[in-house]
């Protein structure tokens, strides 16, 4: 399991370094690499019985060649279907050969997604098989994996197919007692079947199997590391301050109720007995930087340094800013420094001297840099804006530097209290469960995308009125497959769309973090008034000036993301609006998309969406995307996360420090799987 993935065959240096850019570096890794998705190949159905955003086959006989016609960059080559007076339109990107490659006269079987476009039905870009080269694939499961640029699809499968029939079998190290109750499958079977399915019912079931192993795994660690800092003795005690009445003082809100609580539970552990692990738990918008700054505040003026570590720099350059405001506006002169990755050499030298000579007393940046590179004088607090569970590595990292500072950790990840205990059964739990009360609740609507240029004057409106707007495409990558709308095509077409003395700038994840500093803190100060971006936004800004945001191709995402991306309007004192573009007109998109109609419980919003969709789209989009499991999904197997928390504090009962004889297997896995290098606990 611990040998290089170049002990297998076939894989030399070259495509080592491909594995290496997807996070795979071992055998065990390559066998952790679990597919993203599986083609399935089934039988064609007939054109009356076809759904719209599912991939499926269909047997067409082509009466003519297909035509070729110039569309935009692209040659479009269309090919009409028709079946007992139904019609099916095919249509392929830049593959103008297909006109002499499907022969009139014959039957073909063609396979994609089918869209519903203009009333019409739509496969674009299908594969396509003669009958007989069908009939083989049929009723096959293909793995489909996360891939980067140079490795292939068959590459990975080929590696995993090596790796699987090399291996020695794997001890069973479930007890036997948790595997029968909660009906899982045995481990080596579980992997071999998720990679190579036979059937949909045994895939269910390895899946079940790994997704309970990773979910019982982590809460074992996590248990062992709370009760590892439960005994941990408060070495940095903070008193209460007047600094921070005054920072209070200052604010022009009054702290809402929720905040006052936790406010008071953080001053209880910053000034306890031992150490704080905190995770404040608060939907979008309701007020945790302004606890995190107070706690900040009363450590610095108990003598110590905090560190406050944001998942991306854009995030922590807005904190930095925002913290430097507040504190001038309360007359406190602290040192902030800000520190992250698009910093000059020398800007960073300064700044790891001022944290080392303690001189930098509030730090703000992005974890890596924090983490990896910083020696602090006298670091007593360390807060964490996370979007991700990356708060237990980091802990650990910082502990092995001999430093037991207090640990904070700021989730916005909508999760029921129940399940919040179990993932982060490690801390203490406070929760803001209640907005500051000048918020209005947003309005949304679901659209389809004739009402664009509705949309676009709304927009001009309440930027005339002095607000901002919001507009979220897919992805950057141009995807004529998809025809999705990407990112920097879209912003010209809306600068053509638009009143022309408003400022649109586009944001996206592949552009360079000093670009999108620049972007963020110029629309942040209202010289940008339209901002197109990817999902990039999606990690806690804050504009509270931005009114309005329009998703584009609403029906691509998660719901559970819609409704995080949703929280980056209805911030400021002004009414919000939020306006999902969808791109198909079948029922079932806008059926989903309702749900974000009737709800603002993002657990609520996420389990709908999962009933909707039903068994078969459990490898399809990941609802919570903020909790990174490898397998697992918090949202889709709550049930199953749950049930293995259930059995881990059974079996702790039983035997807390699982020195039973039955338990060797499992505690030899589980010191195995904390040893993981990436910023979570590796399984
Ligand atoms: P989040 O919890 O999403 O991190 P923020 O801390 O960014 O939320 O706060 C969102 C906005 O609400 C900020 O503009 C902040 O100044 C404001 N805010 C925070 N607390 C209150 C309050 N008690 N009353 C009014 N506005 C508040
Ligand atoms: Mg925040």
């Amino acid at each position: 399991m611990d040998s290089p993935i170049t002990s297998i065959k076939g894989i030399g240096e070259k495509t080592a370094m491909l594995f290496h850019r997807v996070g795979v570096h071992t055998v065990g890794e390559l066998l952790s690499y679990y597919p993203r998705t599986y083609d399935m190949y089934q039988e064609p159905v007939t054109f009356a019985n076809l759904k719209a955003e599912e991939i499926q086959a269909v047997a067409g006989f082509l009466r003519k060649a297909p035509s070729v016609t110039k569309a935009k960059r692209y040659a479009v080559t269309t090919v009409v279907l028709e079946e007992f007076g139904e019609y099916l339109h095919l249509t392929w990107f830049n593959m103008p050969f297909l006109k002499n490659t499907l022969t009139p006269g014959s039957t073909y079987i063609f396979r994609g997604r089918v869209q519903k476009k203009k009333g019409r039905l739509v496969m674009e870009q299908p594969e396509y098989f003669t009958p007989e080269a069908y009939e083989e694939k049929l009723n096959t499961m293909q793995p489909i994996y996360g891939l980067t640029a140079g490795l292939s699809n068959k590459t990975v499968a080929k590696a995993v197919k090596q790796a699987l029939d090399g291996r020695n079998l794997n001890p069973e190290y479930l007890p036997e007692e948790i595997r029968m109750s909660q009906e899982l499958a045995e481990y080596n079977f579980a992997l071999q079947t998720i990679h190579f399915p036979v059937k949909w019912e045994d895939l269910l079931l390895a899946r079940k199997r790994l997704v309970f192993d990773e979910f019982f795994l982590f809460i074992l660690a996590l248990r062992q590391m709370k009760e590892a800092s439960e005994l941990r003795k408060n070495e940095c005690p903070c008193s209460p301050v007047k600094e921070t009445q005054q920072l209070l003082a200052s604010l022009p809100y009054e702290l809402t109720g929720a905040q006052k609580k936790v406010w008071e539970e953080l001053q209880r552990d910053l000034s306890g007995e031992g150490v704080m692990s905190r995770l404040i738990q608060g939907d979008v918008g309701s007020g945790k930087t302004v606890v995190a700054l107070l706690a900040l505040v009363c450590a610095v003026y108990n003598g110590y340094q905090g560190a406050l570590m944001a998942p991306t720099e854009v995030l922590a350059r807005q904190h930095g800013q925002s913290i430097r405001e507040m504190l001038e506006g309360a007359g406190l002169s602290l040192s902030v420094t800000v520190l992250t990755g698009s910093m000059t050499a020398k800007e960073k030298r300064l700044a790891y001297e001022a944290i080392e000579s303690g001189e930098a007393k509030i730090v703000v940046g992005t974890h890596a840099l924090i983490q990896n590179q910083v020696r602090f004088l006298r670091l007593g607090l360390v807060v964490t804006d996370e979007q991700h569970r990356f708060g237990v590595r980091q802990r650990e990292t910082l502990t092995d530097k001999g430093e037991y500072p207090h640990v904070l950790v700021m989730s916005a990840t909508p999760i029921p209290r129940t399940l919040a205990i179990i993932l982060y059964g490690d801390l203490d739990i406070s929760v803001l469960d209640e907005l500051p009360a000048s918020r209005l609740p947003i309005k949304n609507c679901v659209v389809d995308e004739s009402y664009r240029a509705t949309a676009y004057r709304f927009m001009e409106k309440e930027i005339a009125a002095g607000r901002q707007v919001y507009v979220i495409c897919a992805m950057v990558e141009e995807n004529p497959e998809l025809e999705l709308e990407n990112v920097v095509d879209y912003t010209e077409k809306l600068k053509k769309a638009m009143n022309p003395s408003i400022a649109i700038e586009y944001l996206h994840g592949k552009m360079k973090a000093a670009e999108k500093n620049k972007i963020m803190e110029r629309f942040a100060a209202g010289e940008i008034q339209v901002l197109v971006s990817t999902t990039v936004v999606e990690v806690g800004v804050n504009v509270p000036n931005a009114t309005v945001m329009m998703v584009e191709n609403a029906e691509r995402f998660g719901l559970a993301q819609l409704h995080q991306l949703r929280g980056r309007v209805g911030r400021g004192k002004h009414q919000s609006y939020c306006i999902f573009v969808s791109g198909n007109d079948s029922p079932d998109t806008k059926k989903r998309l309702e749900i974000l109609n009737k709800s603002n419980d993002g657990f609520y919003i996420a389990s709908e969406d999962l009933k909707l969709r039903g068994p078969g789209d459990l490898f399809g989009i990941r609802q919570s995307g903020l909790l990174e499991f490898r397998i697992g999904d918090v949202f889709t197997d709550a049930g199953i996360l749950k049930a293995a928390g259930e059995a881990a504090a059974r079996l702790l009962r039983e035997d807390p420090s699982l020195q039973k004889e039955e338990h060797r297997e499992l505690r030899k896995r589980l010191s195995a799987c904390r040893m993981g290098g990436d910023g979570n606990v590796s399984l």
